[in-house]
């Protein structure tokens, strides 16, 4: 894992947070290249659920919701963990964790003594206006799918749907965690890719099954490999407070087999507590649940790769942060530079291109392999005369010659 976090801090994916003043735990940032490979992942996420589909529509609803939302969805009664403290060193853990991964030991000193379970709720709070009473107070959402339901009506009506059909969200989602920690896996503030699918209470088997099969592609189509993820109901006694059946995907990352992405049947429990109907039903829902930092760590764990004398990041190319690098082969020749320049100012509009001219040419290739980069044009001595260049590939490290004026033609057609 050791290798994962500083490769994410040494190249510009993912930073510590607030880290010039001590780092707030748990909080990361998105480098360079790591927003990048956010965004990457969320358009094709969006392309994939939303506008290539008939019966799916997005929207974007607010962070901060009326209180009564969460009253009715169940979160302020039961959205809360297990707690218990340590009594020799007084750290808190979170109580089914510790059976879980530890023994029920203390992670922290090996003591095996707690105090009782206490429910510790997982919603941050916070306060509107300048006094902050009862009256005040607003939590920041814990799940993106709340938003989804209580604008089912304006959705429906808008955008006139018949059943079946889905609302899809991207958004930010906060929760107040006892344990976070294994680097970007757990942490307070994190993004959601969501998708809350109305259907009849007949056949949602058939619809579970489906979405199933959907997220299993979805993994395919980000290059996650098969070998590396398991899929695994819930048993009865750990299914969420709406759940009939819920279905994880977990992930083997380097500290053990945990949850990437959820499935969940949500009965009509959402849109009853909500009291939302349509045609005279209550619709059933359908929950297909995507974490993008799980996502993230997930695709830097799979596509992380030591070779002989080189470490690779093999991204698919849709989801590289840069497609294409551009050096002159030396970079205290003006000549060589001018050339490159050029070639860099026809790629940049229609790739995202990096422009490399420090150190020698075999460092430069070595950092563009640990960034992910699938493609390395060199402008050489024989470019100027030939206006040709070579293009080097991530994987095979093969190089090709090429005319510059065929280079985005070929670079499209790599890149496909
Ligand atoms: P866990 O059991 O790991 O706490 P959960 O079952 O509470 O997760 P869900 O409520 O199903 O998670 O949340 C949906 C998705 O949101 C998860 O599959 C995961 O990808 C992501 N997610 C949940 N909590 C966090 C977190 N603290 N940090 C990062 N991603 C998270």
């Amino acid at each position: 894992m050791q290798k994962i976090v500083s490769l994410a801090k040494r190249r510009g994916f993912v930073f510590p947070g607030s880290e010039i003043y001590g780092g707030l735990a748990n909080t990361w940032d998105f480098g360079p290249l790591g927003v990048e490979l956010v965004n990457n992942v969320k358009q094709l996420w969006w392309h994939k659920f939303v506008k290539s589909r008939s019966d799916i529509v997005g929207i974007s609803s607010s962070i901060l919701m009326n209180p009564k939302v969460w009253e009715a969805s169940g979160h302020v009664a039961g959205f809360s963990d297990p707690l218990v403290e340590c009594k020799k060193c007084h750290t808190r853990h979170r109580a089914d964790h510790l059976k879980e991964e530890n023994g029920n030991k203390c992670p922290s000193c090996g003591g095996t003594e707690f105090t009782e379970e206490k429910q510790f709720s997982g919603m941050f709070k916070t306060s509107i206006g300048p006094a902050e009473d009862e009256t005040s107070i607003v939590y920041l959402r814990p799940e993106t799918a709340q938003g989804m339901f209580v604008n089912f009506k304006n959705v429906q009506q808008t955008a006139r749907l018949k059943l079946p059909f889905g609302i899809a969200q991207i958004g930010k989602s906060f929760r107040n965690e006892i344990t976070p920690r294994n680097f970007i896996f757990r942490v307070l503030e994190f993004e959601q890719m969501e998708i809350e699918y109305f259907i009849e209470e007949k056949g949602w088997e058939k619809h579970f099954d489906t979405w199933q099969k959907e997220m299993e592609n979805w993994l395919a189509d980000i290059g996650i490999n098969k070998k590396n993820y398991v899929i695994r109901e819930h048993d009865k006694d750990e299914l969420s407070h709406y759940s009939k059946k819920t279905i994880d995907f977990e992930y083997q990352y380097p500290f053990g087999q945990k949850e990437l992405y959820g499935l969940a049947y949500r009965t009509d429990f959402d849109l009853k507590a909500h009291k939302l109907s349509y045609e005279g039903m209550v619709p059933h829902v359908i929950e297909p649940t995507f974490g993008v930092e799980r996502t993230i760590l997930a695709l830097l764990c799979d596509a992380y790769t030591e070779e002989k004398d080189r470490i690779v990041l093999k991204l698919k190319p849709a989801l590289a942060p840069y497609k294409v690098a551009v050096f002159p082969l030396l970079a205290n020749k003006p000549e060589l530079i001018k050339k490159a320049k050029k070639v860099f100012d026809l790629l940049k509009d229609e790739f995202t291109t990096v422009w490399d001219a420090r150190g020698n040419i075999g460092k430069r290739y070595y950092s563009q392999d640990e960034a992910g980069t699938p493609f390395c044009i060199t402008v050489d001595f024989d470019s100027l005369d030939n206006n040709d260049v070579t293009i080097r590939d991530r994987d095979t490290m093969k190089q090709d010659r090429v005319s510059i004026d065929k280079l985005v033609d070929i670079l499209k057609q790599k890149l496909k």
